[in-house]
């Protein structure tokens, strides 16, 4: 622990390059009560900085709350396609109709602070031996899926450093590339899960630690009160069907 704190002291001042432990957050979809827990947890951990890769809005009750709270602990944020559709309504056409909807009504909800904010979030990012994308490092403003294998070969080629964290599809996994076999030259693909709204049938929020040095990473599921998020989703009149979703993990 002293040890880092004399690491994060020299890198800050020295512009050093050096080990870090990074806490991964991403697609919290104004879900407060998520990412409150996500951050008081991450307070227990050993981390030096956090940073989240989009998807701060949309779907969720809590939009304003959630943005303050992320600029207030994240040292980088990078723009998701629900970030860019509460401030650009045109994008919703690329959207389905439960999630424009919740973009329609996040639009309304926001103040001008928060919108300016979205607006120009960055869609690329880098840390010391990893890149930050939403969704793809392949046309990052895209939002290309990346669910299988062959999705992942096609993205290995559009980054150079060992790691490129994702989210996007809300569900936390790793692809590892098989570079003619030689594993000194592996990249790999690490989704660090959602937090406000997981897809991978486990309602837990998800999220990941990083260390730039020995290039480990974890992922960590803790549960948070679900009922209360799906409470104020029902009050603020948003589709059902997006609140029923997260007592599942769907
Ligand atoms: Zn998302």
């Amino acid at each position: 622990m002293f040890f880092r704190i004399i690491v994060v002291f020299v890198k800050k001042n020295l512009n050093i390059v050096t080990l870090m432990r990074y806490a991964i957050i991403s697609d919290i979809h104004s879900n407060l009560e998520a990412l409150r827990t996500a951050l008081d947890h991450i307070g227990t951990l050993d981390v030096d900085e956090i940073v989240c890769l989009g998807d701060i809005v949309g779907y969720g009750p809590n939009p304003n709350e959630c943005i303050e709270l992320v600029t207030m602990h994240c040292s980088k944020t990078i723009k998701g396609n629900h970030d860019q559709a509460a401030v650009d309504l045109m994008q919703t056409v690329y959207m389905n109709r439960l999630a424009r909807e919740a973009a329609m009504w996040t639009n309304k909800q926001l103040i001008p602070g928060a919108k300016d904010f979205l607006a120009h979030l960055p869609s690329k990012a880098s840390i010391e031996n990893a890149v930050l994308v939403h969704a793809s490092p392949f046309e990052p403003e895209e939002w290309h899926y990346i669910m299988t294998g062959l999705d992942a070969d096609i993205a290995f080629d559009y980054f150079d450093t060992p790691v490129c964290f994702i989210g996007h599809t809300h569900r936390a996994g790793e692809f590892v590339s098989q570079i003619n076999g030689n594993h000194g030259n592996e990249k790999r693909i690490i989704n660090v899960g959602s937090i406000g709204q997981p897809r991978d049938k486990d309602p837990k929020l998800s999220f990941g630690i990083f260390d730039t040095g020995t290039l480990a990473y974890e992922n960590v599921r803790i549960s948070y009160p679900i009922q209360k998020t799906v409470d104020k989703m029902h009050t603020a009149g948003l589709p059902s069907e997006l609140a029923e979703r997260l007592f599942y993990g769907l």
